[in-house]
Protein backbone atom coordinates (compact mmCIF):
# COMPACT_ATOMS: atom_id res chain seq x y z
CA UNK A 1 0.00 0.00 0.00
CA UNK A 2 1.00 3.66 -1.36
CA UNK A 3 0.63 4.97 2.66
CA UNK A 4 2.19 8.65 1.49
CA UNK A 5 0.40 8.56 -1.38
CA UNK A 6 -2.95 7.58 1.15
CA UNK A 7 -2.15 10.40 3.37
CA UNK A 8 -1.61 12.93 0.31
CA UNK A 9 -5.43 12.56 -0.26
CA UNK A 10 -6.63 12.45 3.05
CA UNK A 11 -4.76 15.97 3.30
CA UNK A 12 -6.52 16.93 0.22
CA UNK A 13 -9.65 16.14 0.87
CA UNK A 14 -9.81 17.86 4.20
CA UNK A 15 -10.74 21.42 3.32
CA UNK A 16 -14.61 20.96 3.30
CA UNK A 17 -14.26 19.41 6.73
CA UNK A 18 -12.65 21.66 8.43
CA UNK A 19 -14.68 24.24 7.13
CA UNK A 20 -17.43 22.74 9.47
CA UNK A 21 -16.13 23.15 12.46
CA UNK A 22 -15.53 25.34 15.05
CA UNK A 23 -12.29 26.30 17.04
CA UNK A 24 -11.82 26.53 20.60
CA UNK A 25 -12.67 30.00 22.02
CA UNK A 26 -12.79 29.45 25.49
CA UNK A 27 -9.08 29.48 25.75
CA UNK A 28 -8.55 32.52 24.30
CA UNK A 29 -5.17 31.84 22.88
CA UNK A 30 -6.65 29.27 20.94
CA UNK A 31 -8.64 30.83 19.23
CA UNK A 32 -6.25 32.67 17.35
CA UNK A 33 -5.13 29.67 15.14
CA UNK A 34 -6.21 29.27 11.58
CA UNK A 35 -8.83 26.52 11.31
CA UNK A 36 -8.30 25.85 7.95
CA UNK A 37 -4.97 24.21 9.07
CA UNK A 38 -4.71 20.63 8.29
CA UNK A 39 -1.82 18.11 8.96
CA UNK A 40 -1.25 14.30 9.62
CA UNK A 41 1.41 11.67 9.96
CA UNK A 42 1.77 8.06 10.66
CA UNK A 43 4.98 6.34 12.62
CA UNK A 44 5.03 2.90 12.18
CA UNK A 45 6.33 0.69 14.73
CA UNK A 46 9.61 -0.24 11.98
CA UNK A 47 11.03 3.01 12.27
CA UNK A 48 8.83 4.72 8.94
CA UNK A 49 7.56 8.23 9.26
CA UNK A 50 4.82 9.40 6.34
CA UNK A 51 3.25 12.62 6.90
CA UNK A 52 0.78 15.48 4.36
CA UNK A 53 -0.19 18.61 5.19
CA UNK A 54 1.03 20.86 7.87
CA UNK A 55 2.43 17.74 9.67
CA UNK A 56 5.46 19.34 10.75
CA UNK A 57 3.88 22.28 12.22
CA UNK A 58 3.77 22.45 16.52
CA UNK A 59 -0.18 22.64 17.92
CA UNK A 60 -1.46 23.31 21.50
CA UNK A 61 -1.56 19.16 21.97
CA UNK A 62 -3.85 20.05 25.37
CA UNK A 63 -5.91 16.49 26.23
CA UNK A 64 -4.00 14.36 23.94
CA UNK A 65 -1.74 14.99 26.50
CA UNK A 66 -3.57 13.17 28.88
CA UNK A 67 -2.78 9.74 27.08
CA UNK A 68 0.81 10.00 28.17
CA UNK A 69 0.29 11.08 31.66
CA UNK A 70 -2.02 8.06 32.20
CA UNK A 71 0.91 5.87 30.94
CA UNK A 72 3.52 8.05 32.88
CA UNK A 73 1.12 7.47 36.38
CA UNK A 74 0.23 3.63 35.42
CA UNK A 75 3.68 2.55 35.33
CA UNK A 76 4.34 4.07 38.93
CA UNK A 77 0.61 3.31 40.11
CA UNK A 78 -0.70 -0.04 38.68
CA UNK A 79 -3.65 -0.92 39.82
CA UNK A 80 -3.73 1.43 43.20
CA UNK A 81 -4.49 4.58 40.75
CA UNK A 82 -8.03 2.78 40.49
CA UNK A 83 -8.56 4.24 43.50
CA UNK A 84 -8.76 7.77 42.80
CA UNK A 85 -9.67 7.44 39.29
CA UNK A 86 -12.48 5.46 37.58
CA UNK A 87 -12.54 4.35 34.15
CA UNK A 88 -15.69 3.99 32.39
CA UNK A 89 -16.94 6.68 29.73
CA UNK A 90 -18.69 9.67 31.41
CA UNK A 91 -21.49 10.90 28.61
CA UNK A 92 -21.12 14.00 30.05
CA UNK A 93 -19.10 17.36 29.05
CA UNK A 94 -15.53 16.60 29.94
CA UNK A 95 -15.23 19.76 32.25
CA UNK A 96 -18.88 18.44 34.19
CA UNK A 97 -18.88 19.28 37.53
CA UNK A 98 -22.07 17.94 37.98
CA UNK A 99 -21.22 14.00 38.01
CA UNK A 100 -17.96 14.87 40.17
CA UNK A 101 -20.63 15.98 43.18
CA UNK A 102 -22.47 12.80 42.52
CA UNK A 103 -19.53 10.27 42.35
CA UNK A 104 -17.82 12.04 45.69
CA UNK A 105 -14.87 13.29 44.27
CA UNK A 106 -13.64 10.35 42.28
CA UNK A 107 -14.01 11.36 38.98
CA UNK A 108 -15.52 9.24 36.08
CA UNK A 109 -12.24 8.35 33.98
CA UNK A 110 -8.60 9.79 33.49
CA UNK A 111 -9.44 11.61 30.54
CA UNK A 112 -12.21 13.90 31.99
CA UNK A 113 -10.36 16.86 32.98
CA UNK A 114 -10.67 16.17 36.90
CA UNK A 115 -9.35 12.63 35.77
CA UNK A 116 -6.57 14.51 34.06
CA UNK A 117 -6.32 16.57 37.84
CA UNK A 118 -5.55 13.12 39.92
CA UNK A 119 -3.00 11.88 37.07
CA UNK A 120 -0.75 15.17 37.80
CA UNK A 121 -1.68 14.92 41.65
CA UNK A 122 0.17 10.87 41.53
CA UNK A 123 2.94 12.55 38.98
CA UNK A 124 4.12 15.34 41.58
CA UNK A 125 3.68 13.15 44.57
CA UNK A 126 5.58 10.25 41.96
CA UNK A 127 8.19 12.88 40.81
CA UNK A 128 7.97 15.92 42.15
CA UNK A 129 7.87 17.58 38.60
CA UNK A 130 4.73 16.19 36.51
CA UNK A 131 5.15 18.77 33.97
CA UNK A 132 9.20 18.25 33.88
CA UNK A 133 8.53 14.52 33.69
CA UNK A 134 5.96 14.15 30.97
CA UNK A 135 8.11 16.91 28.94
CA UNK A 136 11.27 14.58 29.17
CA UNK A 137 9.27 11.80 28.55
CA UNK A 138 7.68 13.10 25.03
CA UNK A 139 11.00 14.68 24.08
CA UNK A 140 12.81 11.11 24.47
CA UNK A 141 10.04 9.46 22.21
CA UNK A 142 9.49 11.86 19.84
CA UNK A 143 13.36 12.45 19.25
CA UNK A 144 12.72 15.93 19.34
CA UNK A 145 14.43 17.99 22.30
CA UNK A 146 12.52 21.50 21.61
CA UNK A 147 9.20 20.10 22.50
CA UNK A 148 7.90 22.52 24.79
CA UNK A 149 4.88 24.50 26.19
CA UNK A 150 3.84 27.77 24.82
CA UNK A 151 3.53 29.99 27.73
CA UNK A 152 0.88 32.71 26.27
CA UNK A 153 -1.34 29.45 25.90
CA UNK A 154 -0.36 28.16 29.30
CA UNK A 155 -1.58 32.43 30.49
CA UNK A 156 -4.64 32.25 28.77
CA UNK A 157 -5.94 29.11 30.45
CA UNK A 158 -4.80 29.99 33.93
CA UNK A 159 -6.41 33.65 33.31
CA UNK A 160 -9.75 31.49 32.11
CA UNK A 161 -9.37 28.02 34.19
CA UNK A 162 -12.17 28.52 37.51
CA UNK A 163 -14.13 25.64 35.96
CA UNK A 164 -10.93 23.36 36.45
CA UNK A 165 -10.13 25.28 39.70
CA UNK A 166 -13.62 24.40 40.86
CA UNK A 167 -13.30 20.83 40.47
CA UNK A 168 -9.48 20.58 41.47
CA UNK A 169 -10.90 21.85 44.68
CA UNK A 170 -13.84 19.86 44.99
CA UNK A 171 -11.85 16.71 45.15
CA UNK A 172 -9.34 18.20 47.55
CA UNK A 173 -13.04 18.66 49.88
CA UNK A 174 -13.21 15.12 49.54
CA UNK A 175 -9.81 14.45 50.08
CA UNK A 176 -9.31 12.87 46.50
CA UNK A 177 -5.99 15.32 45.87
CA UNK A 178 -2.62 15.16 47.52
CA UNK A 179 -0.68 18.09 46.71
CA UNK A 180 -2.43 21.67 47.06
CA UNK A 181 -4.88 22.43 44.46
CA UNK A 182 -2.55 25.23 42.90
CA UNK A 183 0.36 23.35 41.75
CA UNK A 184 -1.74 20.53 40.41
CA UNK A 185 -3.55 23.64 38.74
CA UNK A 186 -0.36 24.95 37.09
CA UNK A 187 1.07 21.45 36.14
CA UNK A 188 -2.19 21.01 34.64
CA UNK A 189 -2.00 24.15 32.36
CA UNK A 190 1.26 24.05 31.38
CA UNK A 191 0.99 20.37 30.57
CA UNK A 192 -2.30 21.02 28.16
CA UNK A 193 0.03 24.00 26.69
CA UNK A 194 3.07 22.17 25.26
CA UNK A 195 3.29 22.13 21.53
CA UNK A 196 3.82 19.25 19.45
CA UNK A 197 3.79 18.44 15.63
CA UNK A 198 1.45 15.25 14.22
CA UNK A 199 5.10 14.45 13.50
CA UNK A 200 6.16 14.51 17.23
CA UNK A 201 2.86 12.54 18.68
CA UNK A 202 2.93 9.78 16.04
CA UNK A 203 6.71 9.13 17.02
CA UNK A 204 6.03 9.60 20.67
CA UNK A 205 2.70 7.34 20.83
CA UNK A 206 4.51 4.49 19.15
CA UNK A 207 5.20 2.29 22.70
CA UNK A 208 1.09 2.08 22.68
CA UNK A 209 1.23 0.59 19.62
CA UNK A 210 4.20 -1.72 20.77
CA UNK A 211 2.94 -3.00 23.57
CA UNK A 212 4.74 -0.72 26.39
CA UNK A 213 8.13 -0.83 24.67
CA UNK A 214 9.94 2.96 24.35
CA UNK A 215 11.83 4.25 21.61
CA UNK A 216 14.96 3.00 23.11
CA UNK A 217 13.94 -0.54 23.69
CA UNK A 218 13.14 -0.09 27.85
CA UNK A 219 10.53 -1.23 29.09
CA UNK A 220 7.50 1.57 30.20
CA UNK A 221 4.21 -0.28 30.54
CA UNK A 222 3.60 -4.33 31.12
CA UNK A 223 1.74 -5.32 27.44
CA UNK A 224 -1.13 -5.77 29.92
CA UNK A 225 -0.76 -1.92 31.01
CA UNK A 226 -0.52 -0.91 27.45
CA UNK A 227 -3.84 -3.30 26.50
CA UNK A 228 -5.45 -1.07 29.40
CA UNK A 229 -4.60 2.44 27.82
CA UNK A 230 -5.51 1.52 24.82
CA UNK A 231 -8.58 0.21 25.92
CA UNK A 232 -9.51 3.61 27.81
CA UNK A 233 -8.52 5.53 25.01
CA UNK A 234 -11.17 3.74 23.25
CA UNK A 235 -14.14 3.98 25.38
CA UNK A 236 -13.38 7.67 26.93
CA UNK A 237 -10.67 9.36 24.66
CA UNK A 238 -12.80 11.67 22.52
CA UNK A 239 -15.03 13.45 25.02
CA UNK A 240 -18.49 12.27 24.96
CA UNK A 241 -17.96 10.97 21.40
CA UNK A 242 -16.13 7.96 21.73
CA UNK A 243 -18.95 5.75 20.81
CA UNK A 244 -19.10 7.97 17.47
CA UNK A 245 -15.42 7.67 16.81
CA UNK A 246 -15.05 4.00 17.46
CA UNK A 247 -18.03 3.48 15.31
CA UNK A 248 -16.23 5.37 12.48
CA UNK A 249 -12.73 5.04 13.27
CA UNK A 250 -12.59 1.80 14.88
CA UNK A 251 -9.10 2.42 16.88
CA UNK A 252 -8.54 3.49 20.61
CA UNK A 253 -7.95 7.75 19.88
CA UNK A 254 -6.93 10.60 22.06
CA UNK A 255 -8.18 14.01 21.02
CA UNK A 256 -7.53 18.02 22.67
CA UNK A 257 -9.11 21.04 22.12
CA UNK A 258 -6.54 22.23 20.05
CA UNK A 259 -7.24 19.85 17.32
CA UNK A 260 -5.15 16.55 17.65
CA UNK A 261 -6.45 13.35 17.37
CA UNK A 262 -3.76 10.54 18.23
CA UNK A 263 -4.71 6.98 17.20
CA UNK A 264 -3.38 3.66 17.66
CA UNK A 265 -2.97 1.22 15.18
CA UNK A 266 -1.80 -1.75 17.62
CA UNK A 267 1.40 -3.40 15.93
CA UNK A 268 1.59 -1.03 13.79
CA UNK A 269 1.75 1.97 14.07
CA UNK A 270 0.51 5.72 15.30
CA UNK A 271 -1.38 8.19 13.55
CA UNK A 272 -1.92 11.77 14.31
CA UNK A 273 -4.06 14.38 12.57
CA UNK A 274 -4.62 18.05 13.46
CA UNK A 275 -7.07 20.46 12.25
CA UNK A 276 -8.65 23.11 14.78
CA UNK A 277 -11.94 23.52 13.97
CA UNK A 278 -13.85 21.50 15.98
CA UNK A 279 -17.34 19.30 16.55
CA UNK A 280 -19.67 20.08 19.49
CA UNK A 281 -18.30 17.62 21.56
CA UNK A 282 -14.88 19.44 20.98
CA UNK A 283 -13.22 16.29 18.39
CA UNK A 284 -11.25 17.84 15.00
CA UNK A 285 -14.16 17.66 12.44
CA UNK A 286 -11.41 17.44 9.74
CA UNK A 287 -8.95 14.95 12.13
CA UNK A 288 -12.12 12.31 12.83
CA UNK A 289 -13.18 12.28 8.90
CA UNK A 290 -9.48 11.32 7.65
CA UNK A 291 -8.76 9.01 10.47
CA UNK A 292 -12.21 7.49 8.87
CA UNK A 293 -10.97 7.63 5.69
CA UNK A 294 -7.86 5.58 6.95
CA UNK A 295 -9.45 3.19 8.79
CA UNK A 296 -11.77 2.58 5.97
CA UNK A 297 -9.29 2.93 3.37
CA UNK A 298 -6.54 0.49 4.70
CA UNK A 299 -9.07 -2.34 6.43
CA UNK A 300 -6.88 -0.77 9.72
CA UNK A 301 -8.89 -0.72 12.78
CA UNK A 302 -8.99 -2.97 16.16
CA UNK A 303 -12.65 -4.15 14.59
N1 LIG B 1 -6.77 22.60 28.84
C1 LIG B 1 -8.07 22.27 28.40
C2 LIG B 1 -9.08 22.40 29.52
O1 LIG B 1 -8.80 22.10 30.62
C3 LIG B 1 -8.02 20.87 27.87
C4 LIG B 1 -9.30 20.46 27.29
C5 LIG B 1 -9.17 19.40 26.26
O2 LIG B 1 -8.30 19.42 25.38
O3 LIG B 1 -9.98 18.48 26.37
O4 LIG B 1 -10.18 22.85 29.35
Amino acid sequence: MDLQALLDDLAAEAAPFAAQGKVADYIPALAAVDPARFGIALATVDGQLFGSGDWRAPFSIQSVSKAFSLALVLAGDGETLWKRVGREPSGNPFNSLVQLEYEKGIPRNPFINAGALILIDRLLSQTGDSLGTLRAFLRAESGNPAVDLDPEVAASEAAHGHRNAALAHFMASCGNLENPVERVLDHYVRQCALTMSCADLAKAGLFLANHGLRADGSRLLTRSEAKRINAIMLTCGTYDAAGDFAYRVGLPGKSGVGGGILAVLPERGVLCAWSPALDLHGNSVAGVEALDRFTTRTGWSVF
